[in-house]
């Protein structure tokens, strides 16, 4: 025999040493929601970046004796949920109650957040809810100088800087995503205010835990209260109109079509309320205007009346828009009452929304709703059926990617997060089953097992 001793190839032989992983999962479901809709069995994570996935043989290089592994047994992984439209503050200073359901209703109105300690309390909160739903990014759709005299407390400039102050520590177990607001959140807004406050510059925090690219614009109110801004009128007349700027039809576009130019010249990205199909039309006609949003990624929030035709032209644009399954399933009827039933019968087209290339994403606006997004997926997935869309596999993954890797998009932070790919951050959710086995209905019965931010466990329910 040769003296010679050819050593068997090591377990660790593809890994650098010292560069085991921290973090493994294996022997489940892992859906990267990619565009090929790839599924794996397991996952390496070091440093909170995803540095492998395969087949449990493909990831056991990386396994050290200092590895963490969590054992799947079947058990499914979601990259982790982005809510696109989600208001964290007031639904932390608010919690649990909702303002549509859990007797939110009354006493929506009124001071809740007056201090720092109040504030820093609600976004805990808010945090902590979202770990155990397997939140792992949202949206705060509106804070800044306009409500600085707001009556809730909820949106105010003070927010923006607990904010600062608690971003990237490691109390944070969401990303935000945050816009600016020049005006009042659902209310009035006006060109002199954000041209006032537009170029006050936001202390820079880390933007892949706090990153501030746009400004939000309320432009129209909701069709049930008969002031979104319709093309026909409201049976009984009226057609609604804009809240912004003030005067007849035309000096409050003049208003809002000044507020979106300003923002686009500044590169900031433009999210704009607009419910009617009038105010959407409008929107569309300004970025087109512009030359498309080049980039920037405006986008529409609710867009409960918009019409095939603009759908088509949002794409061409650009745009995208951010639709809640909850409100439309919770106002529907309200809004027949308003506007008809014919019109009624065309609102919330998310049959329409599955074109390839369309930015949707879904939200709950929390804590207008519940912020519990599997029961957005089971509501989405019920009126796709009423609009005649056999929902199977092919349509849950898309549904699934608007909770994750298409509001990646929105933020501009597809290639980081949004769907579990090597290299990419380690934000994951694990369920107890795999949700397509369970079908897109009956999706409430899930459970989020474990919450993973960055490669860190900030939540888990069995423990
Ligand atoms: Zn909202």
């Amino acid at each position: 025999m040769s003296a010679t001793i050819v050593p068997l190839p090591s377990a660790a032989s593809s890994v650098e040493e010292g560069k085991f992983a921290d973090l493994a999962l294996r022997g489940g479901r892992v859906h990267c929601l990619d565009l090929d809709a790839t599924v794996f069995e397991a996952i390496a994570v070091r440093a909170g970046r995803i540095v492998a996935t395969g087949s449990d043989a493909d990831i056991a290089a990386f396994l050290g004796p200092a590895t963490e592994v969590v054992e799947l047994a079947g058990r499914a992984v979601l990259p982790g949920i982005n809510d696109a439209h989600l208001h964290a503050v007031w639904m932390g200073a608010r919690w649990p109650k909702t303002l549509f359901e859990e007797g939110g209703g009354e006493g929506a109105h009124g001071k809740l957040l007056s201090n720092a300690e109040e504030r820093k309390q609600a976004i805990l909160k808010a945090w902590s809810v979202m770990a155990s739903l397997g939140i792992t990014s949202y949206t705060e759709p509106g804070i800044g100088p306009g409500e600085d005299d707001g009556e809730t407390g909820c949106f105010g400039t003070p927010v923006l800087e607990t904010y600062l102050e608690l971003a990237g520590t490691a109390a944070q177990t969401a990303r935000v995503t945050l816009l600016r607001l020049f005006g009042i959140l659902d209310g009035p807004s006006d060109f002199a205010s954000m041209r006032r406050s537009i170029d006050v510059e936001v202390r820079a925090a880390d933007p892949n835990w706090l990153a501030i690219p746009g400004v939000k614009i309320f432009a129209d109110g909701i069709p049930p209260m008969r002031n979104a801004w319709l093309r026909d009128p409201y049976p009984g007349g009226g057609h609604g109109g804009l809240m912004t700027g003030s005067g007849d039809d035309a000096e409050r576009l003049a208003d809002f079509t000044a507020m979106v130019e300003l923002a686009h010249a500044r590169r900031l990205q433009v999210a704009v309320h607009a419910t009617g199909d009038r105010t959407i039309e409008e929107f569309i006609a300004i970025v087109e205007r512009l030359g498309g949003a080049d980039g920037l990624r405006h986008y529409v929030i609710h867009g409960d009346l918009v019409t095939p035709e603009q759908l088509a032209r949002m794409k061409q644009a650009g745009m995208g828009l951010a639709l809640q399954p909850l409100i439309a399933d919770l106002t529907r009827d309200w809004m027949a009452q308003a506007v008809g039933p014919a019109t009624a019968a065309r609102a919330w087209p998310l049959h329409l929304m599955l074109a390839k290339g369309m930015r949707v994403v879904l939200s709950s606006d929390a804590p207008v709703t519940s912020p519990d997004w599997r029961r957005s997926i089971a509501s989405a997935a019920s009126q796709l059926e009423a609009q005649g869309v056999a929902v199977g596999g092919e349509i849950l993954t898309e549904l699934l990617r608007m909770y994750t890797a298409i509001p990646a998009d929105q933020d501009g932070a597809l290639d980081w997060k949004g769907t579990i790919e090597v290299g990419k951050v380690a934000d994951l959710c694990v369920l107890d089953r795999d949700p397509y086995m369970t079908g897109a209905r009956n999706f409430s019965d899930i459970e989020v097992d474990l919450t993973i931010v960055d490669g860190r466990t900030v939540f888990d329910r069995l423990a």
